[in-house]
């Protein structure tokens, strides 16, 4: 796999720019395409670098998708809908070098899928950044199921280097890990207002100081969009297993029987083996 030195980045939105200023300012060359020179031009604008001039200088915004020919690797960060990926993917399939890594930033759809338009799946991977981009330390690294061992080592490498702090999410699964996580939370929170067990703001409250939430879901569902949050509930509940919910996992049951109860009996999901 060849060392990467220019990323490539299509979609100059939100998460678009925000890639494309962090990998600029962590030295690398970028090409950031958008389909229109004006949002190309707003991309560029909306940058908040402190030494916007440096970061800028090596940045070249484009509307042609052939310009992504000099990339190592490119991060796909266009709108969440899987015909328009698995239209770029093939394109950036036929245009970028054999052995770019083609990324992707989708929120919530199949790497396997869009995969699927390429005829380099295993050189295909989820990059999850979080918004904004310059400020969350977290990028989630996403397996397809053909995506090589290489592929994930090279991406969490780059994320290192972007500055932030990866994880591997082993398999292609939906919301990976933190959107499951935030969901699961959001929902409960719902039904026990819904209940009438709570006010939304002691059910935050109860977040914020008995977990050390730093936002109570309520508040984090305002901001990300109650929209959102709703479509990715009705996604997951289409697509992950339902009969389950309240079921204790089995390992959870394993653990109890062999007393690997955390507290303060020095073993638990932590130090398990020990
Ligand atoms: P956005 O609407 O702000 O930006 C998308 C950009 O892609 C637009 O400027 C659009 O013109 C451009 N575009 C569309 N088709 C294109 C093409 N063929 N070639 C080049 N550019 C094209 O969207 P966003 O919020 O930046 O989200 C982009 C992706 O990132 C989505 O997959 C989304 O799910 C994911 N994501 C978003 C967030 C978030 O908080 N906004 C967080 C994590 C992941």
């Amino acid at each position: 796999m060849a060392t990467i030195k220019t990323i490539g980045v299509v979609g100059a939105g939100t998460m678009g720019n925000g890639i494309a200023q962090v990998a600029a300012q962590a030295g690398y060359d970028v090409i950031m395409s958008d389909i229109e020179d004006r949002f190309v031009q707003n991309g560029l604008k909306n940058m908040t670098a402190d030494d916007k001039n440096a970061v800028m200088g090596r940045i070249k915004g484009t509307t042609k998708t052939e310009d992504m020919k000099g990339a190592d690797l490119v991060v796909e960060v266009i709108l969440e809908v899987m015909d328009l990926k698995k239209k770029v993917f093939k394109q950036l399939d036929e245009i970028t070098k054999k052995d770019a890594i083609l990324a992707t930033n989708t929120s919530s759809m199949s790497i396997t899928e869009i995969a699927s338009a390429t005829a380099r799946p295993d050189k295909v991977v989820g990059m999850h950044f979080f918004n904004p981009v310059p400020l969350m330390k977290l990028v989630e690294v996403i397996r397809g199921i053909k995506t090589s061992d290489e592929t994930v080592a090279a991406t969490l490498e780059l994320s290192k280097k972007l500055g932030k702090e990866p994880v591997e999410v082993k398999v292609d699964v939906p919301g990976f890990l933190a959107n499951r996580l935030m969901i699961a939370v959001a929902i409960e929170a719902v039904r026990l207002y819904e209940e009438g067990i709570a006010s939304k703001e002691d059910i935050d409250k109860a977040a914020k100081l008995g977990l050390n939430y730093p936002m109570g879901p309520f508040e984090l569902m305002d901001l990300t969009g109650i929209d959102i949050n709703y479509h990715v509930m009705d996604y997951f509940h289409k697509e992950l297993p339902k009969e389950l919910k309240w079921d204790p996992p089995l390992s959870i049951k394993n653990m109890v029987k062999a007393g690997v109860l955390g507290r303060k009996t020095g073993a638990g999901w932590y130090n398990y083996n020990k």
